[in-house]
């Protein structure tokens, strides 16, 4: 550019890209780049100025330019216009932002499955290994009852670390999809009465479990292991996060070849801001902190439902309950 700002010079690419984000009039004088007045620009000349800009006739793009002064001799100035589109560049910082975001996750995960692991284990081994210095300890002296308790402390805190190693193994399975569907014929309301029924004799008796069901058919080709899965998780969700007890209902409907179950409770609730992501292994609500969890058990539903082809959903209202559906056909 001269003085003036008009073009004495310019390569093939500078003549296309003035053509596409200039403003020049007939006697070849730039007056815009894109929304920057040129004079504008010249005044920061040296310095490397970008913007988006959205020419006319072509999509999105982003510009770098940088403005030199060449000759500057008694009022008469050469200035050297470089456009660097860098559209590309973007986007390849897109590519590079996205990798980097994906790292962070995978840092997060990782620590989320060191705190987890560590934690599942140090409870129970610390369990196991006080029970069994106290029978060592008192070998032969210890009355049946506190024999008892302390091989009973032992049986527990072994299954619930065996729990967790199936339960790491079972995501790992199905997220790397060896976890297979097996349809098998089953009385669904006979099978899920007896769920609700083991499920009794296990927990605390200050939950009262109802089990109510409509159906217009018994009969159904579902997966026994997957849905024992499906259940037993919301199931033991709902009486764990009722702290203070109450009634779960659990009530299936059967109709037109698909399965609706629905699992309510009136326990501590989901917060907004954990709903969204409550279905990601190790994610856990910020209110559950203090009861104990791995946060792997709706990861192991949500497999087994999308294995099944169905869906599940769920309505939670903080302090007031928690109620989830679970759609399978069959
Ligand atoms: P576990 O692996 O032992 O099941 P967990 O119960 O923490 O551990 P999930 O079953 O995956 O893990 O549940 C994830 C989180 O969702 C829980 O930590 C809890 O915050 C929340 N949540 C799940 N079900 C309920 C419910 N019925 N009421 C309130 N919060 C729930
Ligand atoms: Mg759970």
């Amino acid at each position: 550019l001269d003085s003036k700002y008009q073009v004495i010079l310019a390569n093939q690419n500078g003549r296309e890209y003035l053509k596409l984000c200039g403003e020049i009039d007939s006697n070849n004088i730039l007056h815009k780049l894109g929304e920057k007045a040129i004079g504008e620009l010249i005044s920061n000349y040296g310095e490397k100025i970008a913007w988006k800009f959205t020419p006319k006739n072509c999509s999105d793009r982003n510009f770098e330019i940088v403005i030199q002064l060449l000759i500057s001799e008694a009022n008469n100035y050469r200035w050297l216009v470089i456009i660097n589109d860098i559209s590309n560049f973007g986007q390849n910082n897109l590519v590079i932002r996205k990798a980097l975001e994906k790292e962070k996750e995978l840092n997060h995960l990782k620590s989320s499955v060191v705190n987890t692991v560590s934690h599942e284990y140090r409870t129970p081994l610390t369990n196991i290994i006080l029970a069994v210095q106290l029978i060592k300890k008192y070998y032969g002296k210890l009355d049946s009852t506190r024999q008892m308790r302390c091989l009973e402390n032992i049986e527990n805190s072994s299954k619930s670390m065996a729990l967790f190693v199936a339960n790491m193994l079972l995501v790992n399975q199905a997220e790397s999809g060896r976890l297979k569907l097996h349809r098998t014929p089953l009385n669904l309301v006979l099978f899920i009465d007896g769920l609700v029924e083991d499920f009794k004799l296990v927990r605390d008796s200050h939950y009262n479990i109802n089990y109510t069901y409509e159906c217009s058919f018994f009969e159904v080709q579902l997966d026994s292991t997957l849905l024992r899965q499906i259940i037993t998780n919301l199931l033991s969700n709902a009486i764990k996060y009722s702290p203070d007890g109450g009634e779960i209902n659990l009530h299936l409907n059967c109709k037109n070849n698909i399965a609706l179950f629905k699992i309510q409770d009136r326990g501590i609730g989901i917060r907004e801001e954990d709903k969204q992501n409550i279905f990601e292994r190790f994610q856990r609500g910020c209110n559950a902190s203090t009861i104990r969890g791995t946060g792997l058990g709706l990861a192991i539903v949500k497999k087994c439902v999308q294995l099944h082809g169905g869906e599940i959903w769920f309505d939670s209202v903080p302090q007031n309950g928690t109620t989830f559906y679970v759609k399978l056909p069959c």
